[in-house]
């Protein structure tokens, strides 16, 4: 299935979530496509596995921008920085270090509602 081209990303998204649907977004070709390339790209390799030095294959791909709070993300692979740099905001993930970083997200999110405005938006940026 195909993603309607006549309207917003965004739009058709937020009437998946309205209807309970938004599976039909990860059903879609386009983010199977999207979602192919990168884990074929990272040799189906977990991002965060690697980088505690071993090697754990990739179950799933994490967008940065969630797709239920950044619906026009949802088919978005690369973001250009404020310093001009070209950064991957989808991640290939092992189960175990998707459920880290949600997990970590909203334990972060819960904290940043007691913290100043400069602190949170360092810790945004370890958010990924
Ligand atoms: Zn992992």
């Amino acid at each position: 299935m195909r993603i309607p081209g006549d309207r917003p990303l965004e739009s058709w998204i937020r009437d998946l979530m309205e209807h309970d649907r938004l599976y039909a977004f990860y059903q879609s070709d386009d983010w199977q496509e999207l979602r192919d390339a990168v884990m074929l790209d990272h040799n189906y390799e977990c991002e965060m596995c690697a980088a505690e030095g071993r090697y754990g294959r990739a179950d799933t791909v994490h967008h940065e921008h969630e797709v239920r709070r950044e619906p026009s993300m949802a088919l978005t692979r690369f973001v250009t920085t404020d310093d001009g740099e070209r950064r991957e905001v989808l991640h290939p993930l092992c189960n175990h270090h998707h459920n880290v970083v949600h997990k970590r997200t909203y334990s972060e999110l819960r904290k940043q509602r007691t913290q100043s405005k400069d602190e949170r938006s360092n810790l945004r940026e370890e958010i990924w």
